[in-house]
């Protein structure tokens, strides 16, 4: 395995060239666009890695899995779906997906914004702090790490240049989808974005997905087995964004993206895989990140179709 990433990295380290780092906030334009790491966490807890993987970024998109786990375990998946639907939407992660008049809350999902920023809504806790920090200890368990903490120059970064998700919140809160305090949500949802991690912190969380909600090293249930197949669904039709039909063709596994760079796949039963290249698309995902999954996928016949 170790040999075939290595080759892997070698092979696909060129087309970070053809990307570019994320630069609607001056801390991710910081980075170095030629990075390339790989992780993978294997259901018997075998650890595999090559390349940059030890580099850190922030979770950005690819939190919004947790916040749906954290949504789903504290309201059952009724509740969450009567607040946002299912769908892909066919648009980029912060399209204002609304008609003339009306915002529908069946045309949003929680792999879109507007459809994570209202997944923050339903974490239970008395205080905001004490809702924050259960999401904090969720993804430490998810990535691995009980040290798990926000990088605090992204968060700022986040919260000064949140023009766009500000709009988003206020406009599902004017349409009744948003309830609470909207300014405190959106912390909650830049917070979410800030929060720090490494490839083997995804391939981790990866593993717990493919494992349908057990770790990998101590088989400990994390979460109950039907919410792995309602994330792990959602994850394969929205998860790369409107991206996600081209790479439901070109790899075939559930998997999500973040602006950071980072890809967090997940092969049911069999492994987790975490990406990091920082070098984007025009639609926001790692162009080496995908390059990687796609030869990976075809190496070790990775696709579930
Ligand atoms: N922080 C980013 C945003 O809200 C996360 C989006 C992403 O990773 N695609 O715009």
């Amino acid at each position: 395995m170790e040999e075939l990433l290595e080759r892997l990295i070698e092979e696909c380290r060129p087309y970070t060239s053809l990307g570019k780092t994320a630069d609607y906030i001056p801390e991710l334009a910081k980075k170095s666009p030629e990075a390339l790491g790989v992780y993978v966490i294997g259901s018997e807890g075998r650890h595999s890695w090559a390349g940059d993987c030890r580099q850190s970024f922030t979770l950005q998109s690819m939190v919004k899995p947790i916040l749906l786990l954290q949504a789903l375990l504290d309201n059952g998946a009724e509740t969450v779906q009567s607040k946002v639907g299912v769908e892909a939407t066919g648009k980029p992660f912060d399209a204002i997906n609304a008609g003339e008049r009306t915002l529908d809350s069946r045309h949003i999902n929680p792999m879109v914004n507007m459809g994570a920023i209202v997944m923050c809504t339903l974490i239970h806790g008395d205080s905001y702090e004490e809702r924050f920090q259960r999401l904090l200890a969720l993804t430490g368990q998810l990535v691995g790490d009980s040290q798990v903490s926000i990088d605090q120059a992204v968060y700022l970064s986040e919260k000064n240049h949140g023009s766009k998700n500000r709009a988003l919140a206020y406009l599902l809160k004017s349409c009744g989808i948003l309830e609470g305090d909207v300014e405190e949500v959106l912390d909650c949802y830049f917070r979410a974005c800030s929060i720090q991690v490494d490839c083997r912190g995804l391939a981790h969380m990866g593993a717990v997905l493919a494992n349908r909600g057990r770790l990998p090293d101590s088989n400990q249930r994390v979460f109950p087995a039907p919410l792995a197949r309602y994330v792990n669904a959602i994850l394969m039709t929205c998860g790369m964004y409107d991206g996600s039909g081209e790479f439901a063709i070109r790899v075939g596994i559930p998997a999500k993206s973040g602006v950071s760079g980072g890809i967090m796949a997940v092969v049911p039963t069999r492994m987790g895989i975490g990406i990091y290249s920082p070098a984007l698309d025009h639609k926001g995902n790692s162009v080496a990140g995908i390059q990687l999954l796609e030869k990976l996928s075809r190496e070790l016949y990775l696709s579930i179709f």
